[in-house]
């Protein structure tokens, strides 16, 4: 989805939003071709608009026009591609200012439009507005290489780049020129005219080839409903079988029970159904998606777009893919990527037998006589979570209110960041619902404004699934002109009839407090220039999986996890249960996710002309020692995160990445006299890790908030894994 992710060259900053994996990300679907019937109006376009008002000028959503938004867009990239090519036909020789930061202060007015279409394409999208995306998709994606394959602009960019390196500019315009550099030559724009042309047709094939396989996917999730009847719904929960009667009616069958084939479906479906055989065909039906020898398999597609990335990269001087892909990520190769997952592997293995053993004593104690299939994991490992740890998630979920969890969000934001959050008087900022809420973010010492943050909590058609951050204008100070934070946060809880109150899940919680952590990043930037706040794959998701931790500290705990009724706090033993029960199953989640993320590398460090999808996938696996009982968490024919794009590809890796350096980041507080409050601690948190962004590199910045590297230690601590440096004492 274009707006969800940053164009190249760091140009548009103001749409960025956070890719957390939940969610279904909506795909363009290119079959619409139908003529273009843009109104060409003279009329003032209010999409193109200034930002005015308060706070530094805010969107204005309650004045958004779907019919606006096509000739608002050409417009913007029109002038955005005149305003480039006023500053790569400069005829004054390329200097910082003239070159990196014009470039940097350009296209204002498409970051403002962005917005807009970011707003309608996630949380208020249509099938009028699906149109309108599928065609400018061709337009954006012209507009972009017009751009990264400018090579007048190039040049001037080396040459700034080239003199840097003689004479050193301050760190924020170093870092700045670099992230430009590296941009532009790791898209091409160093090439001769004719791998040039090589080179953008690849591109145009791939884009092709991304839409067909997610296309294919999607059609493997429609086709494949598993309709189940009155009698065979034994161990599911009330509410799923609620939801499944909703799905077989949408779908003329009424009176039966629809189970899709989706993860939301098939999950839980596998987690309680009692049906061993309609478990199996269930778990079929979703890993067999792309696999299946028809008009939607998916592995020819793969081998085609492993070719060409590889060629692509070879124009470029590059071995493969995942290594021009990783250079300016935290892990720099995929032999360090590869390592830190080597690293896992052999414990998470370990404990997969520890929990089949587990189950397979339960299911034998039941009578049956089985041996523990793919199929039968989550139910079991569900049976042993209940004998285990007498766990009801529904009890955890009367402590769990929603408006009390904001209020959590923006105590921590008080603890640790020393913001104050206060709501902006009802009218005075529009919005585009009014669900949403919005606050002012000052600094609680000096009452500075630093933002507004916009709360849009609920579910609604048109809304995309999931929970994201975004930000619709980054922080910035350029000229001493410094722009302040517009950042949002979105969820899909379901909207309670007045006076109710919202209860969700741990996990929903957890999600919450992750969500916030990406708006938090946006507030606390101090970066110059745009480029700036450009997020690095494997560190971006790493300061929300840490904000996690907050949720389960006492202070929060005893503050805002209180009953809905009683407005007792969440007993103590509750909460050591919820603790207890964080390391358990550990060897299945770890190692389902580990195999897609090391089938990932494989891909793409091994010749694509060696890579018969027949094969590849089940003998690299055999070589892994992968136990039977799991299966990938992604299988390689429908890994969308792999294929359906380039966003994750070898960059699948980068969860696990990030949360190396959370477990490391959180026991630096657990060690600290004032634990997750400590002062100092966070002073360092929000000086080093949060407010540089992409402005120095994340290693060093790591270094200077630890004093060390981070070692794998307290991950596998967290994950309940023996320790490696422990062990050889
Ligand atoms: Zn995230």
């Amino acid at each position: 989805m274009i707006p969800t992710k940053k164009l190249s060259i760091g140009l548009i900053t103001a749409t960025v939003i956070a890719a957390c994996g939940s969610g279904n990300s909506p795909v363009p679907t290119p079959q619409d071709q139908q003529a273009e019937t843009v109104q060409k109006s003279t009329m003032k376009n209010d999409l193109l608009q200034e930002w005015t008002g308060p706070y530094g000028g805010v969107p204005a959503f309650d004045e958004m026009k779907l019919e606006d938004l096509q000739p608002a867009m050409e417009t913007a990239m029109a002038s955005h591609l005149q305003e480039v090519l006023m500053i790569s036909a400069n005829p004054a020789p390329p200097t910082f200012e003239n070159t990196v930061l014009a470039m940097q202060k350009s296209g204002e007015e498409l970051d403002r439009v962005f917005t807009y279409y970011g707003i309608w394409s996630s949380n208020m999208s249509s099938p009028e507005f699906r149109e309108i995306q599928q065609r400018l998709a061709p337009k954006i994606s012209e507009y972009s290489s017009k751009i990264s394959q400018n090579k007048e602009l190039f040049e001037r960019v080396k040459s700034v780049y080239e003199n840097s390196l003689k004479n050193p500019l301050s760190p924020q315009k170093q870092r700045a020129v670099q992230l430009m550099y590296e941009d532009f030559a790791m898209e091409g724009a160093d090439l001769n005219e004719a791998d040039k042309a090589r080179y953008a047709e690849i591109n145009k094939e791939l884009s092709r080839l991304y839409t067909r396989f997610s296309n294919n996917v999607l059609a493997e999730e429609e086709n494949y409903v598993v309709y189940l009847e009155e009698d065979e719904l034994s161990g599911l929960p009330e509410s799923y079988v609620k939801a499944a009667a909703k799905a077989a009616a949408d779908r003329g069958e009424e009176g039966k029970y629809a189970v899709l084939n989706t993860r939301s479906s098939m999950d839980p479906f596998l987690t309680y159904s009692d049906e061993r055989e309609l478990r199996k065909q269930v778990w079929k039906n979703y890993y067999s998606r792309g696999d299946n020898d028809d008009e939607y398999d998916n592995k020819e597609i793969i081998e085609e777009i492993l070719k060409l990335r590889d060629e692509r990269v070879e124009l470029l001087g590059y071995d493969n893919y995942a290594q021009w892909r990783l250079q300016n990520r935290m892990a720099k190769t995929p032999e360090r990527a590869m390592e830190l997952m080597e690293a896992v592997w052999p414990a998470a293995l370990a404990r997969v037998e520890e929990e089949v053993a587990d189950m397979q004593a339960l299911a034998k104690a039941e009578g049956k006589d089985i041996v523990i299939a793919p199929w039968d994991y989550r139910y079991y490992a569900e049976k042993v979570r209940q004998q285990k740890y007498d766990l009801e998630s529904d009890e955890v979920k009367q402590y769990l209110q929603l408006n009390k969890l904001t209020e959590a969000l923006l105590y921590t934001a008080d603890r640790i960041f020393n913001y104050k959050f206060t709501p902006v008087p009802e009218g005075t900022v529009p919005v585009y619902h009014e669900d949403v809420k919005v606050w002012e973010v000052t600094d609680k010492d000096s009452g500075k404004h630093i933002g507004l943050w916009y709360l849009d909590p609920y579910a609604r058609k048109g809304k995309r699934s999931g929970a994201w951050a975004s930000q619709y204008r980054s922080h910035t100070e350029m000229d001493e002109k410094e722009e302040t934070v517009l950042a949002s946060n979105n969820s899909n809880f379901i909207k309670p009839a007045p006076g109710e109150p919202v209860l969700i899940s741990w996990d929903d919680a957890t999600t919450f407090f992750h969500e916030f952590g990406h708006a938090l990043h946006f507030f606390a930037s101090e970066v110059k220039y745009p480029i700036l706040n450009s997020g690095v794959r494997d560190y971006t998701e790493f300061q929300s999986q840490l904000l996690e931790r907050w949720l389960s500290t006492d202070e929060v705990i005893n503050r805002f996890l209180v009953h809905h009724e009683t407005g007792e706090p969440i007993p103590q033993e509750l909460v050591a249960k919820i603790k207890k029960a964080s390391t358990f199953n550990q060897g299945f989640a770890t190692t389902e996710f580990l195999a897609s993320a090391l089938m990932d590398m494989k891909l793409h460090t091994t010749d694509p002309e060696e890579i018969d999808m027949d094969t590849f996938e089940k003998e690299t696996l055999d070589e892994l020692n992968m136990p039977s009982q799991i299966v990938m968490r992604h299988r390689t024919p429908h890994f969308g995160h792999v294929f359906s794009g380039e966003g994750y590809a070898t960059g699948y890796y980068g969860y696990l990445w990030a949360d190396v350096l959370t477990s490391d980041a959180a026991e630096a507080f657990r060690e600290a006299p004032g634990g997750f409050y400590d002062k100092t601690v966070a002073e360092k948190l929000v000086k080093y890790l949060f407010a540089p962004r992409n402005a120095m590199d994340p290693a060093e910045a790591y270094r200077l908030f630890r004093g060390r590297d981070a070692t794998i230690d307290a991950l596998m601590r967290d994950r309940g894994f023996p320790v490696p440096s422990e062990n050889q004492q």
